[in-house]
């Protein structure tokens, strides 16, 4: 089993850790703090050292039932089961996800105060951009200047962002908690469910990483609105 020290902390930049197992291209360890992808949230990149000597660049990351893969670039096996290994995550890739993920949350509750029935029923994250789909058959091209307005305004405000962890009964006394369908799935089958939640603002179920204050968003800028339908808006924007 792994543990996944990112869920506690999102601000973990290197570990250390025990390899459990070596498949040739890819290492399993006891702890890991690289995230595996997931929730719209690409997979951490980094590198592991190990005796302090040879550096692996660690390009894919991957989550299978209770163990994490990280793929590094070697074929064969390096007989290092047992042994320690440090892990260095690429910081700047994750922060830039980190940041983005918050701001999609952020727009998310923003759009539902502001204009009731918003629904997020998507989204992803780039290096470079983030994408989100909204079912809101009202959301028009006209509407995205004022919608950059409410979140930039928020995030200049500033809010904290915390992460707790709840058990069953408590999250599923929150409305709304989990937003998407394989999320409502999911909630079922757990005991204790993590959520996060922008003081004040809004509350739900997450496996991501988060900053912990939108101010450290910084600002985003809307860069392409979509009429795909009337139950399917999208919205690309980018970290200012
Ligand atoms: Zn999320």
């Amino acid at each position: 089993m792994t543990e996944l020290l990112y869920l506690q902390d999102c601000y973990i930049k290197d570990f250390t850790a025990k390899v459990l197992e070596d498949f040739g291209d890819s290492v399993v360890l006891d702890r890991t703090a690289f995230y595996p992808g997931g929730g719209g949230q690409p997979n951490d990149e980094g590198w592991f050292l190990l005796d302090n000597l040879t550096k692996y660049e660690v390009k894919k990351v991957e989550k299978r039932e209770d163990v994490v893969l990280h793929y590094i670039n070697k074929e064969k096996s390096l007989n290092i089961v047992g042994k320690s290994i440090k892990g260095l995550l690429d910081w700047d890739k994750r922060y830039t996800y980190m940041r983005y993920h918050t701001a999609i949350h952020l727009l998310d509750a923003l759009m539902r105060k502001n204009f009731g029935k918003a629904f997020l029923t998507g989204g992803q994250i780039y290096a470079d951009k983030a994408r989100v789909d909204v079912d809101y058959p009202d959301l028009n091209k006209n509407m995205m200047q004022q919608i950059e307005y409410m979140v930039n305004s928020e995030i200049k405000n500033g809010r904290e962002v915390i992460i707790k962890f709840l058990s069953k009964k408590e999250a599923e006394s929150i409305p709304d908690i989990a937003r998407t369908k394989p999320g409502q799935e999911l909630l079922k089958k757990l005991e204790t469910v993590r959520v996060v939640e922008i003081v004040g603002l809004d509350v739900q179920m997450d496996g991501g990483t988060h900053v912990k204050n939108i101010k450290e968003i910084g600002g985003i800028r809307i860069t392409n609105f979509e009429n795909k339908g009337s139950h399917n808006k999208r919205i690309e924007f980018v970290l200012k």
